[in-house]
């Protein structure tokens, strides 16, 4: 089984925002040929979303289009995948995640976003804890060193890292962990900015 570069498990805002940050660097020289791999089994609290508060989106606009448009967004990089898949298990060196289906994914680097009402990962890294911002019982969250690394070559990313519920927060944190990976790549602080082409 070859490693992906990252392996993300969780398809919503949190991980998707990560997989599309990830993604965007892909003509930097440093970026090299690396791959990204997003486990995901369809249970994203945006599918319930009519969303008129997310900055940037049409109001009215339903969360599983939001969804939707994000996937799209990460694979139109080609330089990753998205597979529908419960993840059961995980071990470690490198990650390794099993599903319900008797599938095996690897990765060299792993980002956990899985939300924080399910908590049916067995081996997960750090430890699970309440998740205070919503103070709701039976939500979760997984600690980590206050910059969402879990430990090594383990991140935390959307609300399962203790942010509030909120699309812009999952999806804010979600890409603040793929810059973090991004300038360990590069061996410099970086991120991707883009302008419009000369007119
Ligand atoms: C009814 C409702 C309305 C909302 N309205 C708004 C709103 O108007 N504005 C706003 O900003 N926010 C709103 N939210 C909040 C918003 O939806 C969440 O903050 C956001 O979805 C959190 O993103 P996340 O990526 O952290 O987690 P999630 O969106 O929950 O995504 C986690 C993903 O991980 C996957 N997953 C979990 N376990 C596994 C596993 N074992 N294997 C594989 N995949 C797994 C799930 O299927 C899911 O796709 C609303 C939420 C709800 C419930």
């Amino acid at each position: 089984m070859t490693p992906s570069d990252v392996l993300i498990i969780g398809g919503g805002p949190g991980g998707l925002s990560c997989a599309i940050t990830l993604a965007s660097a892909r003509s930097k020289s440093w970026f090299g040929n690396r791959t990204i791999t997003v486990l995901d089994d369809g249970r994203s609290d945006l599918h319930r979303a009519w969303l008129n508060n997310a900055p940037g989106i049409e109001p009215g606009t339903h969360g599983s289009d939001v969804l939707q448009r994000m996937q799209r967004q990460f694979l139109q990089f080609e330089v990753g995948d998205i597979h529908h898949a419960h993840v059961t298990s995980l071990t470690r060196d490198p990650w390794c995640v099993h599903c319900d289906d008797k599938r095996a994914f690897a990765g060299r680097l792993l980002v956990l976003t899985t939300g924080y009402k399910h908590r049916e990962i067995e081996g997960l890294p750090g430890a699970v804890v309440p998740h205070h911002p919503e103070g709701k019982r039976g939500r979760i969250a997984l600690t980590h060193d206050g910059q969402y690394r879990i430990t090594d070559h383990a991140h935390v990313a959307g609300v399962l890292a203790g942010g509030s519920s909120q699309f812009a927060i999952a999806a804010g944190i979600g890409a603040q962990v793929a810059v973090d990976i991004l300038c360990v790549w590069a061996g410099k602080r970086t991120h991707v900015h883009d302008t419009p082409p000369e007119r």
